[in-house]
C-alpha cells in the first residue's frame, strides 16, 4: 500500500464518530494543535447510539471509579460550554422515587458528597401538577437532589467534528468499516471490509455498540463486553417550562423533559441482551408493557400519551464500568462500554484514551 496525500499516514486515527470518538478527536486537537487526524465511521457522521441518546447527565456512579468519571466529565462539559458557546446543555431539578430502605444507597451513588433531601407536602402537590396523578408506593420515598444536566449528544458530536475537520490535515472517511488494524513498521494499517486501507501512527477505537464486530472485538470480548438494547419512549404531552426530571431509581428508569421537542422522554431498562446494532431493532410489546406498568404505578396521567420513542443498542461492560485500555498494540486504544449512559461519561473517557496514547492529562 502506498500512501497518497489524502490517505496518510495520519498522526491519529479515531475510529468512531459518536460522542466518544468526536470528543477524543477534539481533545487531541487541543493537546497537539498540529496533529493530522483521520476520523473514520462505517456509517455517516453521527448515526449510532449518540444520534438517539437522551443526553441525561446524572452526577452519579455505581462505584468510586464511575463517580470519579462522572465528576471529571462534568468539569470537562463545563469547560466545553466555555469553548464552544451555544452547545445544548442546561441544568434541571431532579427528583427521585426510591424504596425507603434504598435511600442511603442512593445517596452513596451521588458524586461529590452531595445528598438527597425529602420532598415536603407542598412541593409534592406542585409536582403532582407536572407529573399528573403522581404516586409513590407506601414503602417508597420521594426525594430531591442537587440539579443535574441534560445535553444534546448528537449536536455536540456534530459541533466537535466540525471543529476537528476545520483543522488542516484532518479528514473524515465515511462508509469505511474497519475490519482490522495491524502494525506495518512505524505505522498502523486500518483495513476496511472492502479491502481498502488507511494508515495512521496511532489509533483510538470508540465503536459503541459495534464493539464486538470490528478491530477490537477480541479485546472487547475478553473484557466481558456485551450488547444490549436501549429504549427511550416518548410521552407526547408538553412539559411545562423548567420542568424537572423524575428518576425511578429501583426501576433504573427516568422521565426527562424534552422541552424543545414538546414531549417527555421515558427511558426504561430493556431486558433484551445481545441485540446486534445492525439487526432490526424495534420497540416491542414487552418494552411497552414495562413502560405502561411503570407509568400506571407512578404517573398514571401520562399513560394515554405513551407513543413511540427511540431504540438502539449500546455496549455494556461488567459493572457498567467503561473500559479504556490498549488493545493488541501500544498505539491502539479502545474506549468501550457506554452501558446505556456513555454520553455523561464521554469526556472523561476520551481524555483517558488520549492520556494512554500521549501520556498526560488535559488542563485543568
Ligand atoms: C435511546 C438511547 C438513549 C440514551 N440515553 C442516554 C442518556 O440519557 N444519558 C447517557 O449518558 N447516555 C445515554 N445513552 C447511551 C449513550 O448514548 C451511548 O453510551 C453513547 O452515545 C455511546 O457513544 P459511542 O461514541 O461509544 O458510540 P456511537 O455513538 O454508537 O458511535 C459509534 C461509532 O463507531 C463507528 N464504528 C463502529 N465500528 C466501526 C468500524 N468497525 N469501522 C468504522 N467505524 C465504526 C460507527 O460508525 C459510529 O460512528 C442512550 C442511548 C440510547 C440508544
Amino acid at each position: 500500500m502506498h500512501d497518497t496525500p489524502s490517505t496518510g499516514p495520519h498522526d491519529l486515527a479515531v475510529v468512531g464518530t459518536g460522542v466518544i470518538g468526536a470528543l477524543t478527536a477534539y481533545y487531541a486537537c487541543l493537546r497537539e494543535p498540529g496533529l493530522r487526524i483521520l476520523l473514520v465511521s462505517h456509517g455517516s457522521r453521527v448515526h449510532g447510539a449518540t444520534a438517539l441518546s437522551a443526553g441525561f447527565d446524572t452526577l452519579t456512579g455505581r462505584d468510586e471509579v464511575q463517580r470519579e468519571l462522572a465528576l471529571r466529565s462534568t468539569k470537562l462539559f463545563d469547560k466545553l460550554a466555555g469553548e464552544l458557546p451555544g452547545l445544548p446543555r442546561r441544568r434541571l431539578a431532579v427528583h427521585w422515587v426510591v424504596a425507603r430502605s434504598g435511600a442511603a444507597a442512593l445517596d452513596a451513588t451521588l458524586a461529590g458528597g452531595s445528598r438527597t433531601t425529602p420532598v415536603d407536602e407542598e412541593h409534592r402537590q406542585a409536582l403532582g401538577q407536572v407529573f399528573p396523578g403522581l404516586r409513590v408506593g407506601g414503602d417508597q420515598v420521594l426525594l430531591s437532589s442537587a440539579p443535574m444536566a441534560v445535553g444534546g449528544p448528537r449536536a455536540l458530536a456534530d459541533r466537535l467534528l466540525d471543529h476537528v475537520l476545520g483543522r488542516p490535515g484532518s479528514m473524515l472517511a465515511e462508509g469505511f468499516r474497519v475490519t482490522g488494524i495491524r502494525r506495518d513498521g512505524r505505522r498502523l494499517e486500518l483495513t476496511a471490509a472492502d479491502g481498502s486501507v488507511l494508515t495512521a501512527r496511532r489509533a483510538v477505537v470508540a465503536p459503541g455498540p459495534w464493539a464486538l464486530d470490528g478491530p477490537v472485538a477480541d479485546a472487547a470480548r475478553a473484557r466481558g463486553a456485551r450488547v444490549k438494547k436501549v429504549v427511550a419512549f416518548h410521552v407526547l404531552t408538553p412539559p411545562p417550562p423548567g420542568a424537572p426530571a423524575l428518576v425511578f431509581e429501583d426501576d433504573d428508569a427516568f422521565l426527562l423533559p424534552d422541552e424543545p421537542g414538546g414531549r417527555w422522554i421515558l427511558s426504561i431498562t430493556s431486558p433484551d441482551w445481545d441485540r446486534d446494532p445492525d439487526g432490526p431493532l424495534t420497540i416491542g410489546p414487552h418494552d411497552r408493557a414495562l413502560a405502561l406498568a411503570l407509568l400506571e404505578r407512578h404517573v398514571p396521567g401520562f399513560v394515554p400519551h405513551l407513543t413511540g420513542g427511540r431504540v438502539f443498542s449500546d455496549c455494556f461492560t461488567p459493572g457498567h464500568l467503561p473500559v479504556v485500555e490498549t488493545a493488541g498494540d501500544p498505539d491502539v486504544v479502545m474506549a468501550i462500554g457506554g452501558s446505556g449512559s456513555g454520553y455523561r461519561l464521554a469526556p472523561a473517557l476520551a481524555e483517558h484514551a488520549l492520556t494512554l496514547l500521549y501520556g498526560r492529562t488535559t488542563a485543568p
